[in-house]
């Protein structure tokens, strides 16, 4: 296993198709959520809009989450000088899963293999005060990587990655919170997303020289992330071999349908690039200190979650990620003007909702390949009146009727608290069947 450059995860290790019927390649292409072209090139998938719905609402829930946390994001540019990752050490220790610089006239430009080195550069264009730390700087950032074609395929092995990433500048002392704090932020949002975690490990280095030299600063740092761990009372293991090449870090390692296991989420903390860099923040003695930069991400790369929910959930994804959230099915044409009021009074409050057309089938058949929508609401004769609806769950549920206006808000609710049932118990509009 070659070196990880940061807290991205994992795109070396095991490709991820477990269970062939839950296999992402193939539900992605059959629920038509992402497909490359060769012209593109191979690792470089593209999201279809059934696609691109998850990944926006995953990519929201993520930073409203940081938001809530203390984050504040910014954007980055995906390109950067050469020598910007000389001086990160990555053009000295992770050159080889780089793209080759570009001549642009006398300059050489690289496309980014993490987002740390230009985050560092962002702290460092303005002075800081000790009052300012810990100051949590949030991307959802592109980054790239050159796997060799043989290897791609789906969202696991990819030459263009969406990086869930994170950088928090510190003060040594506020480190470990930090850390326990991100790691906490990791758990919350796997619970919101269904992950389980297999394990936590503490990858630290191995043999060989591709690790940056200063024995002092490792154990430091390996000192604080153990501290972090056990005051997270969760169990872990210790890994010779897989740190990033600037710091140990700590992996929350996931499983596939397979059991092939890969990492999701990281926290890292680092005392090496703040050093590269020269970064400081003038303490409360009025002098210049040095900070320290804790990396992490909550999700790791938007391909990756992506392609462990697909499998995860077979297509069936919970509400607030569901391509589809709400589908219309008018009985005949007669009912076809209320389906259409229905929809956009949904796309109104930021549903997305469909109308399966009549023309399309019969209303079985129409039920059956809206099957993956958590809900459905038939609009017969009655419905097209009185403005109640009754809606069917995905689940199999059938509620009793109740006044549209409720239902919408009722399951706007429902999406936008990101809750995993698609109808709580005791609710209005209770199951008749
Ligand atoms: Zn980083």
């Amino acid at each position: 296993m070659r070196n990880q450059p940061s807290h991205d995860n994992a795109a070396h290790d095991h490709e991820s198709h477990g269970h062939p019927a839950h296999d992402h390649r193939k539900l992605g292409r059959e629920l038509d959520l992402f497909d490359t072209d060769p012209l593109m090139g191979s690792g470089l998938p593209y999201w279809l809009p059934d696609g691109a719905a998850i990944r926006h609402s995953l990519e929201e829930f993520i930073r409203d989450r940081e938001r809530r946390a203390g984050y504040r994001h910014v954007y980055s540019p995906v390109l950067g000088k050469r020598e910007l990752y000389e001086i990160s050490g990555h053009w000295a220790h992770y050159r080889e899963d780089m793209f080759p610089p570009m001549e642009l006239g006398s300059e050489e430009m690289v496309l980014r293999p993490s987002l740390c080195p230009h985050h560092a550069l962002i702290y460092r264009s303005r002075s800081h005060s000790y009052r300012e730390l810990p100051l949590r700087m949030a991307e959802l950032g592109g980054m790239y990587r050159s796997e060799l074609s043989g290897v791609l395929g789906g969202l696991t092995r990819v030459r263009a990655i969406q990086l869930n990433d994170a950088h928090i500048f510190c003060t040594p002392e506020q480190a470990a919170d930090e850390a326990v704090a991100a790691l906490e932020l990791i758990r919350e949002a796997h619970r919101a997303l269904g992950v389980v975690p297999v394990r936590y490990r503490l990858s630290l280095p191995g043999a060989g020289g591709k690790y940056v030299a200063d024995p002092a600063l490792w154990e430091r740092a390996v000192a604080l992330l153990t501290e972090v761990l056990e005051r997270s009372g969760v169990p872990f293991e210790a890994a010779e071999g897989e740190a990033a090449f600037y710091g140990p870090k700590i992996d929350v390692q996931i499983a596939d349908g397979a059991g092939r296991e890969f990492t999701l989420s990281t926290v890292q903390i680092d005392f090496h690039q703040p050093e590269r860099f020269n970064l400081h923040y003038i303490g409360a003695d009025g002098a210049k200190h040095r900070p320290v930069m804790v990396h992490r991400s909550v999700i790791g790369s938007v391909e990756r979650v992506v392609a462990h929910l697909i499998e995860l959930y077979g297509g069936a994804f919970p509400a607030w990620l569901a391509p589809v959230q709400v589908v219309l099915l008018p009985v005949s044409e007669a009912e076809l003007p209320q389906a259409e009021r229905f929809r956009q009074r949904c796309l109104d409050l930021g549903l997305r909702a469909e109308v399966a057309d009549p023309e399309h089938g019969s209303l079985g058949a129409r039920i059956r390949a809206a099957r993956l929508v958590p809900y459905q609401a038939v609009i017969g004769a009655k419905e097209a009146v009185d403005d109640r609806v009754a809606l069917r769950l995905r689940d199999g549920r059938r509620l009793e009727p109740l006044p549209a206006e409720e239902a919408w808000a009722r399951i706007g609710a429902l999406v936008a608290a990101c809750d995993a049932e698609l109808w709580p118990e005791g609710a209005s509009g209770r199951p008749e069947s």
